[in-house]
């Protein structure tokens, strides 16, 4: 299977061989065609395993699909990492994959200028890649509206539980849109996550490498 087959935006199907991604992991064929029909994913892998283009290339085709027009001003997509280097590292990976694509990311991190995040945010960006606590701030403020955000990923659900995130990413995800698409990594899958995963997920599909 290659990544046409997979069923992506024809146009980061450039960009994704010029990253040296020539052949989908297993995490990505798994995962990918469900996405892209709008199903829910409960992905249990570990760093390393290709998640990053597992749960972008769905959403980054999809906002393609929709179009630059009426961007709302919010962020249409939403990814949630527990580290600030994770985040920069997807929004970096994400930066790669859409070359071309005329997509705008944005990340939140605590430890940063706020003033600078809420300015980039402000116009609507198409995703947005978030620590939990600083995101939480800026909802709880109304510095930022989530309600028009359609797309929430949670990448590695277990370390946000460690770290103490949890009901910040619950509060995060009660302020998406309600009928939005998710998808929860997490590298195991302690009791908490499982319920995380009930309360979030809608009749998600399993994935597991
Ligand atoms: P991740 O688990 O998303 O952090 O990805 C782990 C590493 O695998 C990253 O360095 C990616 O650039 C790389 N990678 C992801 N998918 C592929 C692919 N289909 N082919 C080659 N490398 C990949």
């Amino acid at each position: 299977t290659g990544f046409a087959e997979l069923g992506i935006a024809g146009v980061l199907l450039k960009a994704t061989h010029a990253a040296g991604f020539s052949t989908p992991k297993p995490i990505q064929v798994q995962a990918i065609p469900p996405q892209m029909e709008g199903r829910d994913i409960f992905g249990i892998a570990q760093t390393g395993s290709g998640k990053t283009a597992a749960f972008s290339l769905p959403i980054l085709s999809k906002i393609i699909a929709l179009g630059t027009k009426r961007r709302p001003k919010t962020c249409r997509a939403l990814i949630l990492a527990p580290t600030r280097e994770l985040a920069v590292q997807i929004e970096d990976t994400i930066k790669i994959l859409a070359k071309g694509a005329h997509i705008s990311t944005a990340l939140v991190l605590g430890g940063v200028s706020r003033n600078s995040q809420v300015k980039k945010i402000a116009p609507g960006v198409d995703v947005l890649v978030a620590t939990p606590g600083r995101l939480t701030d800026l909802v709880r403020e109304r510095d930022l509206m989530l309600a028009d955000t359609k797309w929430l990923v949670l990448d590695e659900g277990d370390r946000m539980l460690d770290m103490g995130f949890i009901n910040d990413v619950k509060r995060i995800a009660r302020a998406t849109a309600p009928d939005r698409q998710t998808a929860l990594f997490s590298a195991t899958m302690p009791d908490e996550i499982a319920e995380l995963a009930k309360d979030l997920l809608k009749e998600p599909v399993r994935v597991e490498v």
